[in-house]
């Protein structure tokens, strides 16, 4: 998998592609973007916290929409999702990015791919060089592979993967999962971008989160 070519692409579909070299990189880059008191949501990632952005985005300098926090109230939660739609940043890694520069994203709720699609006025999509895939064929098995059966691990989720490690549906999609606790319910290839200054992707040269 050439890296260059996927950077090529990702700006051919308008696009901010940029590659840095470590995880510190990636934290100095995005700190350098931000500006004191501006509103921040991102969506749930464990490449966010390896790099430190999720330290970063919490750290008191920024307006951050918080959605996880235990602590959060439903009607708190529902309001800061509502506003991550109109947040002047939001942050997230992705499933997959292939070498056609799409990105490729699979949610349950929908909140992180739909903030993809339109709302925040800048996304920044960071993502280690592990979630580089050849095509869509191969961004849809590296969900139903790795990045589901990892995250439905981590969030306690009883579905077929969590037990397994892989995904049960033998379909291109994920319809074959009738579990109540899916995780795999809006999928999102993200390709051309009318506006060429919205999606960043930084590209980080060591294999991060899953
Ligand atoms: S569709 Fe179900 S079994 Fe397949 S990866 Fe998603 S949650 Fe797991």
């Amino acid at each position: 998998m050439s890296i260059q070519k996927v950077l090529d692409a990702l700006k051919r579909n308008n696009m901010n592609a940029v590659l840095v070299q470590t995880k510190e990189e990636a934290l100095q880059h995005v700190a350098s973007l931000l500006s004191p008191g501006q509103t921040i949501g991102a969506g749930g990632s464990v490449t966010l916290k390896e790099c430190g952005i999720d330290a970063l985005m919490k750290n008191g300098s920024y307006r951050f929409l918080e959605r996880y926090d235990p602590s959060l109230s439903e009607e708190e939660r529902k309001q800061n999702t509502l506003l991550c739609y109109d947040a002047d940043w939001y942050f997230t890694s992705a499933n997959a990015i292939t070498e056609d520069g799409e990105l490729y994203n699979v949610d349950g709720y929908g909140n992180r791919v739909s903030a993809i699609c339109c709302g925040p006025k800048r996304v920044i999509v960071v993502a280690g060089v592990n979630k580089l895939v050849k095509n869509r064929e191969e961004a849809i098995l590296r969900v139903k592979r790795i990045a589901a059966p990892k995250n439905t691990v981590r969030l306690n989720k009883k579905t077929p993967c969590a037990k397994l490690g892989h995904c049960i549906c033998d379909t291109p999609d994920f319809s074959g999962c009738s579990s109540p606790e899916r995780i795999c319910a809006q999928y999102v290839f993200t390709a051309y971008q009318r506006d060429p200054s919205r999606i960043t992707v930084i590209l980080v040269n060591e294999s991060l989160g899953y």
